[in-house]
């Protein structure tokens, strides 16, 4: 939607007449932006606060993907497309984790914003069209949705990734890409839940960690997040697990032997601080049963210095868990409990395991890690350097951003570069060519 607006726009700018550029916006749903409606549980977290580089560097952790968007963030940024949308009536929000939503809390406001952008673009919307083959030839390309055919100068392909499939992303841009001989990384989800071989103990279901550290493991190989988590009947959910769910992914796809999922309940502490906690407990309150103990110990305590904010104590269903897989009975009391329970009880609060992960499900994953490869795409344009009249922009590529808005900014970056160049190289190329008349 924005390559239809931004080629509009650089056509008007090159004093082109809109009867003499035709811009059609193929679409297999029977309306476009279907994932801007649910985007951000239907919020719109269209954006994240910050300058250029700073929005880069949180939102994309592999330089390789900050290195190519690098470019179309800076040209298109996020106050462009905030003051965009703002002359289209947008009032925004910025929450204190940078994150930016529109004031009305309301997805549909956003994309209705957009299809009146659209509109004033004077695209032709042609719905429930498929796009299934591709044919390039010189200075043209030729679009097949079944029976139909479209032809046309030039072709940007922005059919998006390949997770959350009904909404209408099966990962078809991708394919045409490669059937275009294009090379495309392996299509992974990323911001996805976790799903269990065991589900999680009915009673742990529905609570949520906060600012923990969550942990996966394969055979010796680890990665780490840290924030909430949320443990959900068949795994765990929530910002870290989306986070983290990205290399979680890549393990299993690499054959890796079982990923294991583990939650550090203190990351700001090793495991002496918390035996030094535990003995102080215990030559204190030797009475005190240690269950009541655990229950008051605040989770993730350094995160209380630093906001001041009133602790979150381990929940009742945790300390039973710990307690059992500690082998600690339930009325011990601290000075009963022995070294080797303490010592087990300690590992524990650092490394609890919660499951052992059986499937990243890509059809609930936010967004899809691979595709495209950004070495064939020039980071200035967004135009193939495998075909001269094909641009590609959007999820589609080799990228995933994190959870913050970071995936809208690059669609929206990269989709504006491409409409922009798109329009500037077929007007070169027309200017260039001898009056036909
Ligand atoms: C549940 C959910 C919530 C999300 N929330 C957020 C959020 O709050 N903030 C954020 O930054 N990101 C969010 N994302 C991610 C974000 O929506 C995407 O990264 C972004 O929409 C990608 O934009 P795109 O233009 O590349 O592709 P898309 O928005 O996916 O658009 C691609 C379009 O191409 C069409 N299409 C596909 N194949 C064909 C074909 N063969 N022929 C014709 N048309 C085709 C599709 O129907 C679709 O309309 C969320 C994703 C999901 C699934």
């Amino acid at each position: 939607m924005l390559a239809a607006i931004s080629a509009r726009k650089q056509a008007r700018a090159l004093g082109i007449a809109d009867g003499r550029f035709r811009i059609v916006l193929l679409e297999r749903n029977p309306k476009p932006g279907a994932k801007i409606a649910i985007s951000g549980g239907g919020h719109c977290n269209l954006t994240h606060a910050g300058d250029a580089r700073h929005l880069l560097e949180s939102g994309f952790l592999d330089r390789r993907e900050r290195r190519f968007l690098r470019h179309a963030v800076h040209r298109f940024s996020n106050a462009d497309l905030l003051e965009l949308f703002g002359k289209y009536g947008l009032r925004t929000v910025s929450r204190e984790n940078g994150r930016v939503f529109p004031a009305s809390g309301l997805a549909g406001e956003v994309l209705e914003l957009m299809q009146r952008m659209l509109l004033d673009s004077a695209a032709a919307v042609v719905p429930e069209t498929r796009i299934d083959r591709l044919d390039f030839g010189v200075g043209s390309v030729v679009v097949y949705a079944g029976e139909r055919r479209f032809e046309g100068d030039a072709l940007i392909l922005a059919s998006g990734g390949a997770s959350w499939g009904s909404s209408g992303t099966t990962g078809d841009g991708i394919r045409l890409a490669a059937a275009a001989g294009h090379t495309v990384a392996r299509v992974l989800p990323a911001l996805a839940p976790l799903w269990f071989n065991v589900p999680p103990h009915p009673d742990l279901v529905g609570i949520s960690l906060r600012n923990v550290s969550l942990v996966a493991e394969s055979k010796g190989v680890s990665d780490v997040r840290r924030g909430d988590v949320l443990v959900s009947h068949r795994g765990v959910s929530g910002p870290a697990c989306l986070s983290l769910s990205r290399s979680v992914a890549s393990l299993m796809a690499s054959g890796a032997a079982p990923v294991t999922i583990s939650v550090d309940l203190f990351p700001g502490y090793g495991e002496p601080a918390l035996t030094a906690y535990l003995l102080d407990q215990a030559a204190r309150h030797g009475s005190r049963l240690l269950r009541t103990v655990i229950q008051r110990m605040p989770v993730a305590p350094e995160q209380l210095r630093e906001t001041g904010e009133p602790a979150q104590t381990i929940p009742n269903a945790f300390a039973s868990e710990l307690m059992r897989l500690a082998e600690i009975a339930d009325e011990v009391t601290m000075s009963a409990l022995g070294k080797r329970q303490r010592q087990r009880l300690v590992s524990l609060l650092k490394r609890l395991p919660l499951g052992t992960v059986r499937k990243v499900p890509l059809d609930r994953a936010e967004v899809s890690a691979g595709g495209v490869s950004l070495d064939e795409i020039d980071p200035k344009t967004m135009r193939s350097r495998l075909h001269p009249n094909l641009y590609c922009c959007g999820e589609l590529l080799d990228y995933a951003g994190e959870v913050g808005g970071f995936n809208l900014q690059a669609a929206f970056s990269t989709g504006w570069v491409a409409g922009l160049e798109a329009t500037r190289a077929l007007f070169k190329a027309a200017s260039a060519q001898p009056a036909q008349e």
